[in-house]
């Protein structure tokens, strides 16, 4: 469950061809290194591994075959220094089953004025040998990252450092399991979906569980495990009078704190990434789990409620995507407007589910009652999101596709205090506006579940959604209401066609 960026690699391909002999292969290979080292100097997030110059049909065969197959390599970065023919690609690249960056680089940055010779432009010709590449790559429709300009560049390892985030996030979840601890909300329509077109298309695996089968785990917590765990609360968070020890509810944070460690004892027996659950069936819990939620959301779990998996799948890839870096990523739903003239806003929040990791300030611990499911009443921690630039993400099932929705947002502190709101909350403007942003959301069929990501762009999502061969559609600055109309039925049209008998 943990996300470690150390286990994965990215491999780094130079194609070259035998024409230029021996001495200018083995300066291809120096420099090849040359820009692998550079590159990780810069900090990449992942590994970049360089692999033997290809000169074949058959080792670019054989290397796609053994990225293919090495658990560690999240994806491939090509470049070519020289001409290297595209049918000795064909081959390799039709078995190719890992993300695919292309490189368009130079090994020299500045033209040499005053020495440049035939052997120097034999040697350094990316600009038409990257050419040949990409028309074989768009011959046979791959599936792919184009990235342009010269490797010491920031915005140029930018580029590739954003990609290699997406290709981790995709690397997990061709081995995510989520586990579904009931049933979706009953009569919910966009929560529901075709379990097995997600695996064959985005890898997780989604499998159901009974409610009793997280009760037993809970069952089982000795109270000196959820007493110890009670004191770890105290420490972290500003926790609310009657929860402290010797509080009037201190019992009921003892039963938040067991529900915690038997739901993280359940996810780690059968090695989930994340889980959903449901309100509408808590047989066997007091409280719906809330504080227990939040933490395990905070320590990378992706989660989904009223049984919402593919928005459990989505947090964790957006969670592995946005590893290290400073924002968070929460679950998150479209609450509720302000529809005022002088500015409209929307009040995101869930029941109790949103992860601190995008909290402005330290948490507070509480426990108000919840007018729904009929439980007990449960504890949470509530806090504002950090103002700045974010992200909207949902992705829906449309029958024969995915479709992936993005929408920008600049998160703004409220100028009112909320003192009867009991949840985590983030106060936002979508982009271009409300009005446009929620209609290009409600056009597109997206959920009123999202997963909500501060440091994350689109750019990290259409990698992933590159990868992922998922439809995108982004709400942002651009959008106007007639164009997204008409991308809405070309994609229509576009995803019919491309998708045939498959
Ligand atoms: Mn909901």
């Amino acid at each position: 469950m943990v996300i470690d960026y150390q286990q994965s690699d990215i491999w780094f391909l130079t194609g070259s061809q035998h024409l230029y002999g021996p001495q200018v292969l083995q300066q291809v290979e120096a420099n090849a290194r040359q820009i692998v080292a550079g590159l990780t100097a810069a900090g990449l997030p992942l590994r970049l591994v360089v692999q033997p110059v290809l000169t074949t049909p058959d080792a670019i065969t054989e290397i796609c075959l053994a990225a293919n197959s090495d658990r560690r390599c999240a994806g491939v970065v090509t470049w070519m220094h020289t001409f290297s023919p595209g049918k000795m690609w064909l081959a390799g690249l039709s078995l190719l089953r890992k993300p695919l960056a292309h490189l368009h680089t130079q090994f020299n940055r500045d033209i040499p004025w005053s020495t440049i010779d035939m052997d120097f432009m034999n040697l350094n010709q990316s600009a038409h040998g990257d050419r040949e590449f990409g028309y074989t790559c768009s011959r046979m429709r791959l599936n792919r990252k184009v990235i342009v300009g010269y490797w010491q560049e920031p915005a140029v390892q930018a580029q590739l450092s954003v990609w290699m985030r997406a290709a981790a996030a995709w690397q997990d979840a061709q081995h995510a399991r989520i586990a579904r601890i009931g049933d979706n909300m009953r009569e919910v329509a966009v929560t529901e979906g075709d379990k097995v077109e997600a695996q064959l298309r985005l890898g997780y695996r989604v499998n159901g569980y009974g409610i009793g089968d997280l009760v037993a785990h809970v069952s089982a917590v000795a109270p000196s495990e959820a007493e110890r765990l009670c004191r770890e609360y105290d420490q972290q968070y500003a926790m609310a009078a009657e929860l402290r020890p010797g509080g009037a509810r201190r019992d009921a944070l003892v039963e938040a704190a067991r529900i915690e460690l038997g739901l993280r004892a359940f996810l780690e027996a059968g090695g989930f990434v994340g889980f959903t659950d449901t309100f509408e069936d808590l047989h066997g819990l007091a409280q719906l789990p809330g504080l227990a939620v939040q933490r395990l959301m905070a320590d990378g779990y992706g989660y989904g409620a009223e049984g919402d998996w593919k928005h459990a799948a989505l947090v964790r890839a957006m969670k592995v995507m946005a590893h290290g870096l400073a924002g968070g990523v929460s679950f998150m739903e479209d609450y509720t407007y302000h529809f005022h003239p002088a500015g409209n806003q929307v009040l995101g929040a869930h029941m109790l589910e949103i992860c601190p990791s995008i909290a402005a300030a330290p948490p507070s611990c509480e426990i108000h009652p919840l007018g729904i499911g009929g439980k007990a009443d449960p504890v949470r921690l509530v806090f504002t999101a950090r103002p700045g630039p974010a992200l909207n993400v949902s992705v829906v099932d449309m029958g024969q596709r995915f479709r992936m929705v993005v929408n920008q947002l600049d998160v703004v502190a409220s100028t009112e205090p909320l003192p009867k709101l009991p949840v985590a909350r983030a106060l936002w403007v979508p982009r271009p506006n409300l009005a446009t942003a929620a209609a290009a959301w409600i056009l597109a069929g997206g959920a009123h579940h999202t997963s909500f990501a501060q440091e994350l762009t689109v750019e990290h999502l259409e990698d992933f959604a590159e990868m992922a061969d998922l439809e995108l559609v982004v709400i942002n600055d651009n959008t106007t209401l007639a164009q997204f109309k008409r991308e809405l039925r070309w994609n229509d049209a576009y995803y019919y066609l491309q998708r045939g008998l498959r």
